[in-house]
């Protein structure tokens, strides 16, 4: 009698069972732990948005992930976003944030697919989005990042410079300016997060506030509530849904 089925096909369904059942897991952790923050700091839990930063993991985690409720994604890399969304092309409703470091010559595979871009940083990466966004007759929502700390290697711009940014995405007929951005300096001091959280809060406050800029984009793993307790709308979550990261990716 032939088998119903590979030997080895079972085992290989079963592991990523198992593996969907860890993401649902993890993200619903996630998502308890994003409500306890935001309950604490006295704001509405639906105020708080989970981004889940896929990078680096394949499609099957991701289809895991919206079978659990999951319908915001970020991805850092143009090449990577767009493979995935060509993959992902049968899932309804699927929300992408294109989060990583911007380069003009990618802008035009970033339009394509992303709904938001968080890293917005120099006024000629605004113009070139915005003239791609506006070609394919779509409207983006932009970010500025903002290099609080001063650190010499990361990406955003000075907060000095944020006005300006600010002004070019408000400019370009394929953008909407929706917020700003951050990245905290690695510190196992959780204060070092805190502050660096709270700055971009007073700076969306010297742009505008709320009724101009409604996100602040900030906290990861290691730091989301405390940035949900600075005010984060939009919170980046990738190792705590997805695991660890196999290979490097920025
Ligand atoms: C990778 C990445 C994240 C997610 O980081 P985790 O520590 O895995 O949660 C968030 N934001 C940006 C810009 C990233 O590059």
């Amino acid at each position: 009698m032939r088998p119903v089925t590979d030997p080895t096909r079972p085992e290989e369904a079963s592991e990523q069972a198992t593996e969907a059942d860890e993401i649902a897991t993890r993200l619903r952790e996630v998502r308890a732990r994003i409500d306890d923050a935001a309950q604490k700091a006295g704001r509405t839990p639906g105020s708080v948005r989970l981004v889940a930063v896929s990078k680096g993991k394949p499609a099957s985690a991701i289809r895991a992930a919206y079978a659990a409720g999951q319908r915001e994604f970020g991805e850092n890399y143009a090449q990577e976003l767009e493979e995935k969304a060509s993959q992902l092309a049968d899932l309804e409703g699927l929300v992408w944030h294109a989060i990583g470091q911007l380069q003009r010559n990618k802008a035009r595979t970033i339009t394509r697919v992303a709904a938001y871009v968080h890293a917005v940083d120099r006024v000629e990466i605004a113009e070139e989005l915005g003239r791609r966004a506006a070609g394919k007759g779509k409207r983006i929502k932009a970010l500025v990042e903002v290099n609080v700390s001063g650190e010499t290697s990361k990406g955003g711009c000075a907060p000095s410079d944020a006005g300006t940014v600010l002004a070019a995405i408000r400019k370009a007929p394929g953008l909407e300016a929706v917020g700003l951005m951050t990245i905290p300096p690695d510190s196992d001091d959780p204060e070092v997060a805190r502050r660096v959280f709270a700055e971009l809060r007073a700076l969306r406050d010297e742009h505008g506030g709320v009724a101009k800029l409604s996100h602040l984009s900030m906290g990861m793993t290691h730091d989301f509530p405390i940035a949900v307790a600075e005010g984060a709308t939009l919170v980046r979550v990738g190792t705590a849904i997805f695991g660890a990261r196999t290979r490097p990716v920025a």
